[in-house]
């Protein structure tokens, strides 16, 4: 069995440590398919974990990455023969399942999905989770039936990861896009990307009313808390908002108002478990709908390397858009 290189977390007194380090194929976890890992990405969840400021690693020794795109090396899956291009987002790993920052990944093929076609995969991880996410977002909300024509839609965390490609996304599909950030540096970034409307997220970001002046018809939250709180009470009748995220945090301290006196919907968006269809139509979705300038301004590359440095960063809101993280 060989060893590749990997970042890996250990459970030590008083928390945890992490090492960038040789790791045997030996100690892998159950698999039928093993990838050669090319691109993986920087995710929030991934700053949890390198972090450990959130107990998301539930398994140790683990290899953190929720994601990356690869080519299979070797399979017992019917559908992956080795040297197919392949990308992996959720189900776990880097999680509970040994995951992404690493040379090699060994995983079940049922969590595979071909890479795009129109996507390298170096595209593919700059898309990574957080843009699919996005793209899950906009599904949940046109099958709610919420149309750029009802108003515009708002985006909350818009510098960020899911952010960035919701407002790329919304833009596309003919949305007035208003981009709450906390980053009024970013406001030409933003516009860039697609946004009409720069909205500062203090203006969201404490407890608010029940209900509040009708401001969008639709909206893809990234923050949770006060400012989905805010957002609900905001948003015009039969609209609605799909919720991704929790940048401000866990809790939603909110009230039926906008429910029984708007009809508003809350949506609510979970990319780690998605069934194979859904995940398949999102990445055709994404290959045909995102305009890869706008992806590639919105990302940045670093190696393999560099990744444990940047867990703080993530999480301080500090990293703008999408990080690919080149392994090969
Ligand atoms: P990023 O860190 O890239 O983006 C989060 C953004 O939220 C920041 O850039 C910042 O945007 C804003 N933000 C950060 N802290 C605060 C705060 N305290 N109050 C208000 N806004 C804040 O992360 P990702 O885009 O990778 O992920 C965003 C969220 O979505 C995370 O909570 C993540 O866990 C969740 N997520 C959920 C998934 C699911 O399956 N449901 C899948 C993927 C992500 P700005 O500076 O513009 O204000």
């Amino acid at each position: 069995m060989g060893a590749f290189k990997a970042w890996v977390i250990e459970k030590a007194e008083g928390g945890q440590s992490l090492a960038f380090r040789d790791f045997d194929e030996a100690d892998f976890m159950e698999g039928d398919v093993t990838v050669r890992v090319t691109h993986s990405t920087l995710n929030y969840k991934d700053g949890l974990a390198l972090t450990g400021r959130s107990p998301v690693v539930r398994r140790f020794p683990m290899i953190p990455g929720i994601d990356f795109s690869g080519v299979v090396e070797a399979s017992g899956h019917p559908e992956y023969r080795p040297g197919d291009a392949v990308v992996l987002t959720g189900w776990g790993v880097g999680e509970t399942h040994l995951g992404a920052f690493a040379q090699k990944a060994r995983v079940k093929g049922d969590w595979l999905v071909p890479l795009p076609k129109g996507l390298t995969p170096a595209q593919a991880m700059a898309v990574g989770t957080a843009g699919y996410t996005a793209m899950l977002a906009l599904m949940a909300l046109d099958a709610h039936g919420v149309k750029p024509a009802d108003g515009p839609a708002l985006v909350t965390g818009a510098s960020g990861g899911v952010g960035s490609v919701a407002v790329a996304l919304l833009a596309k599909a003919g949305w007035h896009v208003i981009a709450s950030t906390g980053r009024a540096e970013e406001s030409d970034y933003l516009q860039g990307l697609g946004a009409a409307e720069i909205l500062d997220r203090n203006e969201l970001a404490k407890p608010g009313r029940p209900l509040g002046k009708e401001r969008w018809a639709a909206a893809i939250d990234a923050v949770g808390s006060a400012t989905l709180a805010n957002v609900l009470s905001m948003t015009k009748s039969d609209g609605a908002v799909a919720a991704c995220g929790l940048a401000q945090g866990m809790d939603l301290p909110t009230s039926v108002a906008p429910f029984i006196l708007r009809g508003v919907s809350l949506l609510g968006i979970n990319s780690v478990t998605t069934p194979q269809p859904k995940r398949r139509e999102a990445w055709a979705r994404i290959a045909l709908d995102l305009d890869l300038e706008k992806l590639a301004a919105m990302t940045k590359t670093v190696k393999l390397e560099e990744v444990g440095r940047l867990g703080e960063a993530i999480l301080d809101g500090g990293v703008r858009g999408r990080t690919v993280v080149e392994v090969g």
